[in-house]
């Protein structure tokens, strides 16, 4: 295709705003899909997605579109991961594309998330057109909220299309917009290829499948490529568009999107943002940007039967398999016996791999404490990168520690001002920022990210009554006065509750902890000690008193169907249990635990 008939696109969008809703009104108004196949959510494949509502992996559709100008163009969308996890990828996939559609609901408003899609679309040099969705609601307020895209994100909204992707309404608006607005890719079709590798994931059927977007060349079936940062070389197999079913196309030129498939054997062998080109006429440099995958939050996954280890194994090698982000190795617990310390993006990521496990492969888990990665520095003048709590030198041989820290936007009505500061406080945040946009104020805290992979992001929901938006990266290493909390239940200490904090938070924080255990635990035939403790010393204690007489007493006598009901019950609730010395802990007294309010 000529590169003035192409566009290439990608919809930035707060969750719920109506990204896929509009995605799939394009796809239908050009009749890309059949009617009869046309479903809800097209481009959100994986079933935990739609769940959960949010787009994990990256997807792409190629639509041709004849415009009011008489000619047909191909316009790619890129549907980009909605999640601060997935930072990178957006840039990335950002990066594929020349123009954006911000989509903002006129109910709404601009929330956090838009904000840091927006500027990294501004980054890559975007085009972007802004379009107001949902104006066939009677609480949208089209006016306001051009406004405060203006205010808050600094892009002329005049020109701001109003749609209703819903019903419909607007949507041609949008793809004459996208022609005439968005500008059309540049490159040279005569020089050596040079693409760029977007996404990657795992078909059934294809095996690895690669989105890539042509920068320079032209890549053909059968060429034999090389990416440029893992050396690795393949032969095309398969050269396809997403439209969105992949449908064969001989050749992809400059500008242009689509996937292929060359027999590659795991998404671990692919890397977003690396650069293919031809092996024998390779380009001269790869394209900038690129970066290696990087968990920054670990956690413990135990089955809470020892007994399904295998089937964790074989689950996390599966997962692994479609998922080049995601790290394990092994790991043993005096107190959970046989795991993995596994790697994550961030908590999102860490969530949805647990999920998938205890849902698609039925294995309950025992998920330890989140942990960061700490730098730490021993007198000895030797660094160490502590992924695990766990594995914590003696204090006595440590000079200093550094920990991560984040940048944090939030945005908030103003209202709920006042308890979003304490919480940040709370969290041992350091204020950056204050700015007003309309009657929501939008703060930027710096925090340590050790402090956010709890549970901030519920804590903020739950203070701010659902209406304050969040999102983050990474800012840079910080010393800091940090400790190895242990906790001890029947003196026996539980390596799985073991955690990292600041000196000056152990105390509440081990209280905390103790007091919440102390109602986990149920009561045993015996007294029970729960205690917090740094080194050898002691800083939190609670005592679990003992069972006073059997469960089974308060049933009268009689009734044997109720005594029994209640000792079947007794029983599945072991099930859950994990056995510490003499001592049953469940399941959920690990996550819980680990809650602060
Ligand atoms: P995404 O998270 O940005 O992909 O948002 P969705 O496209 O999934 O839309 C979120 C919700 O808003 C869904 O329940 C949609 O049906 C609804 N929605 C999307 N667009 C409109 C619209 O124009 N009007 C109305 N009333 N609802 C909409
Ligand atoms: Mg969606």
């Amino acid at each position: 295709t000529e590169l003035s008939h192409i566009r290439n696109f990608s919809i930035v969008a707060h969750i719920d705003h109506g990204k896929s809703t509009l995605a799939d009104r394009l796809i239908q108004l050009t009749g890309t899909v059949a009617e009869r196949d046309m479903k809800e959510q097209l481009l959100d494949a994986m079933d935990i997605e739609r769940e959960r509502g949010i787009t994990i992996k990256a997807n792409s559709v190629r639509i041709e579109y004849p415009a009011k100008d008489g000619h047909t163009y191909v316009l790619n969308l890129i549907d980009t991961p909605g999640h601060v996890d997935f930072a990178y990828e957006v840039s990335r996939s950002m990066r594929a594309v020349e123009g954006s559609l911000l989509v903002v609901d006129a109910t709404q408003g601009v929330e956090a998330q838009t904000l840091a899609n927006v500027y990294t679309a501004i980054e890559a040099d975007h085009e972007i057109v802004p379009v107001l969705n949902k104006i066939d609601l009677p609480a949208s307020e089209p006016e306001r909220v051009k406004e405060q895209i203006e205010d808050v994100i600094g892009i002329d909204a005049s020109e701001a299309i109003e749609i209703s992707a819903k019903t419909g309404q607007g949507i041609p608006d949008v793809l004459e917009a996208i022609v005439t607005r968005l500008p059309s890719p540049t490159g040279d079709r005569n020089a050596p290829l040079k693409a760029m590798l977007v996404d990657s994931w795992y078909d059934a059927y294809l095996g690895v499948v690669v989105m890539i977007r042509v920068m320079d060349g032209v890549i053909r079936k059968g060429d034999n490529i090389r990416m440029m940062q893992t050396g690795a070389r393949y032969g095309v197999d398969r050269l396809a568009v997403l439209k969105p079913a992949m449908t064969d196309i001989a050749e992809l030129g400059p500008g242009e999107i689509g996937v292929l498939t060359a027999s590659i054997k795991q998404v671990r062998d692919t890397r977003v943002g690396d650069t293919i080109t031809h092996d024998k006429k390779p380009c001269e440099k790869p394209l900038p940007g690129f970066k290696p995958a990087q968990p920054v939050v670990f956690c413990g996954l135990f089955p809470v039967d020892n007994a399904e280890f295998e089937d964790l194994r074989t689950a996390i090698e599966k997962l692994a398999l479609n998922d080049a982000s995601f790290t394990y190795e092994m790991e043993t617990s005096a107190a959970l016996g046989f795991g993995f310390r596994c790697g994550f993006l961030g908590l999102l990521h860490l969530e949805v791999i647990r999920d998938r496990i205890e849902r698609e492969y039925d294995i309950d888990l025992i998920t330890t404490a989140p942990s960061v990665i700490y730098q730490i520095h021993m007198r000895s003048g030797e660094q160490v990168e502590l992924h695990n709590p766990a594995d914590m030198p003696d204090p006595a041989d440590i000079d200093h520690i550094e920990e991560p820290r984040i940048k944090a936007t939030i945005l908030v009505p103003d209202e709920y001002l006042g308890d979003v500061l304490k919480l940040c406080q709370d969290r041992r945040g350091i204020q950056l920022d204050l700015t007003y946009a309309g009657a929501r104020a939008m703060v930027v805290y710096d925090l340590p990210l050790n402090e956010v992979v709890f549970d901030f992001y519920d804590r903020l929901k739950s203070v701010t009554k659902g209406y304050a938006s969040f999102d983050y990266q990474l800012s840079g290493y910080r010393t800091d006065n940090l400790v190895k909390m242990q906790i001890l239940v029947n003196d026996e200490p539980v390596d799985a509750l073991s955690m990292m904090v600041h000196r000056d938070r152990a105390e509440a924080r081990g209280r905390a902890m103790c007091e919440k255990l102390k109602e986990l635990i149920p009561r045993h035939m015996f007294k029970i000690p729960i205690q917090a403790a740094i080194g050898g010393r002691v800083i939190a204690r609670e005592t679990l008193s003992a069972m006073r007489k059997d469960v089974t007493a308060k049933c009268y006598g009689g009734d044997a169907t109720r005594k029994k009901k209640l000792l079947e019950k007794q029983k599945a609730g072991k099930k859950r249990m994990r056995q510490f010395g003499k001592v049953d802990i469940p399941q959920e007294a690990f996550i819980n635990a680990l809650k602060m309010d």
